[in-house]
């Protein structure tokens, strides 16, 4: 089956299976919690779950109880087989986030399949190997990193607020980055004002629908060496380049971005919202880093 964006179908978990994280790097994050049903009973729609920290989510949500949409632009099958393996419950939906008819047939195979839609998960995001420098990124880089990083968390939040609505209040997570923060010499020029933007346009829709039981955040990863990232890393002097500037000295590991979007999904974080969740090893709060 291939994606359709104007024909969205959903899978289940006989197709091929998608890419996932595949880096050596990732390792289990230490001292993880076993599942304790932090999201029992809701139902979570996660775009770009295919692969990389959406796939680690779809699957950590899942294992708390939660009923999952895995939507992507990239088969999602894998990722529902793996969660239907471990006795969760999931349907994958091929989705283009940057296609409105696609996301409001997401959102509506959430209704149909699972009743309702309680949390919106909006980690798809794309990061262009040529977006570089304020003075030589073209236009079609802005205009295409835009595209999906910024209008497309835009129409799953118009999508799916209604959705939420629906179901009497909800959680948005919109995933921005630690990058929307602080200016890089590695620089990305459209991706991080596509992350300030989506910053900022949380904490609006956050102010807006703040009497209807609808919360939203923005989660800031800092970098994970998922493939979104993995292809910067090629050689040694570049790795070290951004590990030098990391506290903590080491990358995170997709499981410690996920617990940050656990935290948001659940009612723990009731009394939460219009913020941005930094989980970077320390990055943002560092003028020097330790010897
Ligand atoms: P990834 O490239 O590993 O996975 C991204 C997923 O999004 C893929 O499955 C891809 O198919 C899907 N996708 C891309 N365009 C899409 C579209 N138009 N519609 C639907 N799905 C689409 O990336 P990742 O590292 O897992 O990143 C996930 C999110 O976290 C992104 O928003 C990224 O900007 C953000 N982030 C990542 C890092 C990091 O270091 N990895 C750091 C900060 C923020």
């Amino acid at each position: 089956m291939s994606p359709d964006p104007e024909n969205p179908t959903t899978s289940d978990s006989t197709g091929t299976p998608g890419g996932h994280v595949a880096d050596a790097d990732i390792q289990p994050a230490p001292g993880r919690d076993r599942a304790a049903g932090r999201l029992d009973g809701k139902v979570a729609l996660i775009t770009g779950a295919a692969t990389g920290l959406g796939r680690v989510g779809a699957e950590r949500f899942a294992a708390e109880g939660a009923a999952v949409v895995v939507a992507d632009v990239a088969d999602p099958t894998s990722t529902v087989a793996a969660i239907e393996a471990a006795g969760g419950k999931a349907i994958g939906v091929f989705c283009d986030v940057t296609d409105a008819k696609a996301v409001q047939a997401a959102v509506d195979a959430a209704e149909e399949h699972f009743g309702k839609l309680d949390v919106m998960y909006n980690n798809a995001g794309i990061s262009m190997a040529d977006d570089d420098g304020p003075t030589n990124t073209s236009r079609e880089v802005w205009q295409r990193t835009l595209e999906v990083n910024v209008i497309g968390v835009a129409e799953c939040c118009s999508a799916g607020i209604p959705a939420l609505q629906r179901a009497g209040g909800g959680s948005i997570i919109n995933v921005a980055s630690f990058v929307a923060h602080l200016g890089a010499a590695t620089p990305q020029i459209a991706y991080t004002a596509s992350k300030g933007a989506v910053l900022s346009m949380t904490r609006e829709i956050a102010v807006v629908h703040a009497r209807e039981n609808i919360r939203a955040n923005a989660l800031c990863p800092g970098p994970v060496l998922t493939p979104l990232l993995a292809k910067y890393m090629a050689d040694e002097a570049a790795r070290q380049r951004r590990l030098v500037q990391i506290p903590m000295g080491r990358f995170g590991q997709p499981e410690e971005i996920v617990s940050g979007a656990l935290f948001l999904a659940s009612d723990e974080s009731s009394f939460m919202t219009g913020q941005s969740l930094l989980i970077d090893g320390g990055i943002t709060a560092a003028y020097t880093t330790p010897e």
